[in-house]
């Protein structure tokens, strides 16, 4: 054995000691360290000829990387969709390291951990209050999630033309709907060679809405004089948080023949609370679902599943099926997760979620949840009473939506978001929403409380009287 390996293979306990201070001592400062940095470092591209060992690369780490680390899971980073890590995540995800599984097959002499990904599903389903019709899988984020989706949308409208484009690639026209379609959809569009231009934007709802108009969606669907199309639709866009109106579009799914998406990467969430839960009433008629787990479920990067419903299994078998490696097994059989999902080896991503819903069950999520729409409302309070900002959107769930008030203040926007994130104590996103520059904050970590919230409107302050 090499003998930097055997030394630290001699050294773990201490090595992993060593780790876990360190990481306690990250946690415990969440609060404190800034949530920005502006340093660049020197990149090494020579690599020793000889190892340095374990202990002597941590300190490496620590000098020259550990001190930029920023508190990107910390309780006032709100840019883009950020959430942080609950302690039973940290704990199974750590383990997954350990223990190290590929996560593949559910039968035969291999490992259990499929079984552990399934019953993980099963919990996520309960924990949505969504049917057991669905099947599922983890993959690395929202973005990887809505292709797997679409991937099979795309092989449906195949099969509904007795093509079957996983094996002669696609040909003809495909026709999809969106309305405000996330961009890692419309980049899926781009990796799925359908092309990411090839869509027809619906109407939006009118006042200030981001939803799907539902009359011009009938009437596109009517155009379309029974073709198969796909329809994208949203639970929660990433702006303004708004909902397409999912009863009605299960009613039209009635009359008109088409494969019905739902990315809610966070806002399924809503699911978790009695009172925000009627904005997801009727998902469960979707063809397929996309959920993220590292922003609302609060587990680390990356984690996120598909929900696809049970009576399109051949189809995703078509789509992601190992189809020349006869050693893999009959795909239709045995369900393996290789011959489902884009990637063949995977981690047991499932087992943070695993443990953080165990852990903390519907009623700990439900108060996560509402915790964070509380702490959106209460900045979109003080955003619309004050007199130098104001809301783009109503607060409709955890996501504040906002800019300088008075058009003429326009082009201060972004010197004043460079001056906020600047301060390290709160990062947000820029924005553009309709045709004004805007600034998002997104509420789904569980550590803001109000103080933080005091915080971040002190700060706000500041930067603006500068
Ligand atoms: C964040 C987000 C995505 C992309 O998710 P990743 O996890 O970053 O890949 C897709 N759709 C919506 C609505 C999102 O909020």
């Amino acid at each position: 054995m090499n003998q930097e390996l055997e030394q630290d293979l001699k050294n773990i306990d201490s090595l992993l000691k060593k780790a876990k201070l360190q990481g306690l001592a990250f946690l415990e400062s969440l609060s404190e360290r800034p949530t920005s940095v502006n340093q660049t470092v020197v990149l090494n591209s020579k690599l020793n000829e000889i190892g340095i060992g374990a202990e002597a690369s941590l300190k490496l780490f620590n000098e020259k990387f550990e001190i930029l680390m920023v508190s990107s899971a910390g309780p006032r980073f709100l840019g883009f969709v950020t959430g942080g890590a609950t302690p039973a995540a940290i704990l199974g995800d750590w383990l997954t390291t350990i223990y190290d599984q590929n996560t593949q097959s559910t039968k035969g002499q291999g490992d259990i951990s499929a079984i552990i990904e399934i019953e993980t599903i099963k919990l996520l389903l309960d924990l949505f209050d969504l049917p057991d019709n669905f099947i599922g899988g983890f993959v690395t984020g929202a973005t990887m999630s809505n292709f797997t989706c679409l991937a099979v949308a795309r092989q449906w409208i195949g099969n509904q033309n007795g093509k079957d484009f996983a094996k002669h690639g696609v040909s003809g026209e495909i026709k999809i709907f969106s309305a405000t379609p996330h961009s890692s959809v419309v980049k899926s569009l781009s990796m799925l060679g359908i092309g990411s231009n090839n869509f027809i934007k619906i109407k939006l709802q009118e006042g200030n809405r981001e939803s799907i108009d539902l009359d011009d969606l009938e009437n596109q669907a009517k155009a379309l004089n029974g073709l198969p199309f796909i329809l994208i639709s949203s639970g929660g866009t990433v702006n303004t948080v708004d909902f397409d109106d999912f009863m009605a579009i299960a009613k039209l799914k009635e009359k008109y023949n088409f494969w019905w998406h739902i990315d809610s990467a966070f806002g399924a969430f809503a699911s978790c609370s009695p009172t925000y839960k009627h904005l997801m009433s009727g998902w469960e008629l979707a063809d397929s679902i996309t959920i993220d787990c590292h922003k609302w479920l609060n587990v680390p990067y990356e984690s996120a599943i598909f929900l696809v419903k049970e009576k399109h299994k051949i189809r995703q078998i078509e789509t992601f099926q190992n189809s020349n490696a006869p050693y893999l097994g009959n795909t239709f059989e045995d369900l393996s997760y290789l011959n489902f999902l884009p990637e063949n080896s995977r981690r047991l991503k499932a087992l943070p979620v695993w443990f953080t819903l165990n852990a903390y069950g519907k009623k700990g999520y439900q108060e996560i949840v509402e915790n964070s729409i509380e702490m959106a409302i209460s900045l979109g309070e003080f955003i619309s009473e004050s007199k130098g900002f104001e809301l783009l959107a109503p607060v409709r769930l955890n996501n504040v939506c906002f800019t300088l008030r008075g058009d003429e203040n326009q082009n201060k926007v972004s010197d004043f978001l460079f001056r906020l994130n600047q301060t390290g104590k709160v990062f947000m996103t820029p924005t553009v929403y309709n045709g004004k520059k805007g600034i998002r904050a997104s509420f789904v970590n569980w550590r803001t409380t109000q103080s933080d919230i005091e915080i971040i409107k002190s700060e706000m302050l500041k930067c603006l009287n500068f």
